[in-house]
């Protein structure tokens, strides 16, 4: 019997009076942080909110977020952390598909009306969850009428709680899948998922007690961030400082004011850093941080072989790039900084399988030889247990312990394993495949090009046609011509893009990964 909130407990007991989190002029203890969440799990417990029951968090990174994530776990509740951005509709989707007794959200700013959507949203839903306002300024009290304010109602609980222990197995929290394909899912997280998974990145970053800094450019409500920043940082007493919008100006000057230790992020987040560095008189700036700045983290995303060489180049560390998912607690693989192979998402972790089957066959067979291409399946201690309330989706990704992702890959003489794409990327061009992953590095290998992104549109002959949407590198002179002209020699025929649109910013998700759905 654990609690995936020892991560923080055990820290608050070991290193009390250290920073946990940085924001702007914010700094809070581990003590403190602590005895926040001891109030929060004081309140849902007001509330009603027994162990096994569903908990919605909608928060920005702020220190809010940690405080109710780790309040809503001390009850032996389940998070449901949700995206910040979303909608009404969406809001009531979450609250009525995770069945959620309560929702924490932040009122938010005045681009970002979420409380509104939230309150809004929960009392569209079937059976309304109780939901508790978290506002900017603690002292504001709720703008919605019969709606508490976090601040105000935790006032008087007092700062001890003691935590409710849970089986390893039982869950800790829901993701919701993105559902690019379909409504989306909830990903069942144990409690052992997700400390496994910290503890392996930890093993991996080769990280100290109280030693390191973050910098939480990721959003804390996605896999990614939950894991590498919150989880894992916490679970060493590192002090983390959050960023709630991603501004590459303003990570460069926080990482240089914190003299921060590690930086995880997604690739645009590498690549935004880069260009800042170069449009800045970057030099000094980047000297600087190769003072303190020990290990870049990359992943939820292929790390472009050309932004991995200029970050060692520049800043003179290797990133070690992740793969993973919401379902698999996300860590299913790392690069390793001393055995770099560009392009490769490394080797399974520590208590991880990984291999690869024939997308096409029912019974999964397995691709052998080195470099064959395969759909690419996890099984091991990050592996979740099921879809929410999903059998039949359950029962089509698992088999004996084994999930399959819906990515392509293949794997080296040496067992070193590379993304190709995802399969429902992968462009079939008069019967042949072209994979856009490939196209993209091909391109981004032109000094002229600074940003590419490629995606398959419906051709009458061909079925898919290749289209690359580009961002040229500050000062480029190149037209689309040249530059397709160019593509051309690059790539065999049925692969380089007939079509090159020019771009000066790409769609996005919150988590900063390129949007290909609404390329195309
Ligand atoms: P969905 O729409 O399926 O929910 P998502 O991006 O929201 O997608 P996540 O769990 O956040 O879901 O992301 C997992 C996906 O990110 C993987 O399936 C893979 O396609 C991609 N990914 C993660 N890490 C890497 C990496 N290092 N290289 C390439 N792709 C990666």
């Amino acid at each position: 019997m654990y609690n995936l909130a020892v991560a923080l407990e055990d820290s608050a007991r070991t290193v009390p009076d250290h920073p946990a989190l940085v924001l702007g002029e914010t700094s809070l203890t581990y003590a403190q942080v602590d005895a926040a969440a001891n109030r929060v799990a004081h309140l849902l417990v007001s509330l009603g909110v027994v162990p096994g029951d569903r908990v919605v968090l909608s928060c920005p990174n702020l220190p809010q977020f940690p405080i109710a994530y780790f309040g809503i776990l001390k009850v032996g509740a389940v998070v449901v952390p949700i995206n910040v951005l979303s909608k009404p509709r969406e809001i009531t989707y979450f609250l009525d598909d995770a069945e959620a007794v309560a929702a924490l959200c932040f009122e938010g700013t005045e681009e970002l009306p979420i409380g509104r959507f939230m309150v809004e949203g929960a009392r569209e839903a079937a059976r309304p969850p109780q939901v508790v306002l978290m506002t900017a300024d603690p002292a504001t009290p709720s703008p919605y009428e019969g709606v508490p304010a976090l601040a105000a109602a935790v006032a008087d609980l007092p700062t001890r709680f003691e935590t409710v222990q849970r089986r390893e197995t039982d869950t800790a929290v829901v993701l919701y899948t993105s559902g690019t394909t379909g409504r989306p899912k909830g990903a069942e997280l144990s409690h052992s998922n997700q400390l496994m998974n910290a503890l392996t990145c930890n093993r991996l970053f080769d990280s100290k007690p109280g030693a390191d800094t973050h910098l939480v450019a990721l959003p804390l409500f996605h896999t990614f961030g939950a894991t590498v920043n919150l989880t894992s940082g916490f679970s060493l007493g590192a002090t983390l400082v959050l960023l709630p919008r991603f501004d590459p100006q303003q990570a460069l000057d926080l990482l240089l004011a914190h003299r921060v230790t590690v930086f995880a992020g997604v690739p645009t987040m590498w690549w935004a850093l880069l260009r800042q560095l170069s449009a800045g008189g970057g030099e000094g700036i980047a000297e600087r941080l190769t003072e303190h700045l020990r290990l870049g983290v990359s992943g939820g995303a292929p790390l472009p072989v050309e932004i991995l060489r200029e970050v060692r180049e520049r800043l003179g560390i290797s990133i070690m790039e992740g793969y993973g998912l919401s379902e698999t607690s996300p860590v299913a693989s790392f690069s390793l900084a001393d055995r770099p192979r560009p392009g490769s998402i490394g080797l399974p972790v520590w208590g991880v399988e990984m291999d690869l089957i024939d997308p096409t066959d029912p019974d999964w067979g397995r691709v052998e030889g080195a470099d064959a291409i395969g759909e690419i399946i996890v099984r091991g201690h990050n592996v979740m247990t099921g879809y929410l309330r999903r059998p039949e989706e359950t029962e089509a990704v698992l088999r004996d312990g084994w999930f399959r992702t819906g990515d392509l890959g293949r794997r080296d003489e040496e067992g070193f394993y590379y993304v190709v794409d995802r399969s429902k990327d992968m462009i079939v061009r008069g019967g042949y495949n072209v994979y856009p992953r490939e196209v993209e590095e091909v391109l981004m290998g032109h000094e002229q090009v600074s940003l590419a992104a490629v995606v398959g549109v419906p051709h009458d002959r061909l079925g898919e046609e290749v289209r690359a949407h580009v961002i040229l590198a500050d000062g480029a002179s190149i037209g689309v011509e040249e530059l397709t002209a160019w593509a051309k020699e690059q790539m065999a025929d049925y692969k380089y893009p007939r079509e090159i649109v020019l771009e000066t910013q790409l769609p996005m998700t919150a988590t900063g990964k390129i949007l290909k759905r609404e390329l195309r």
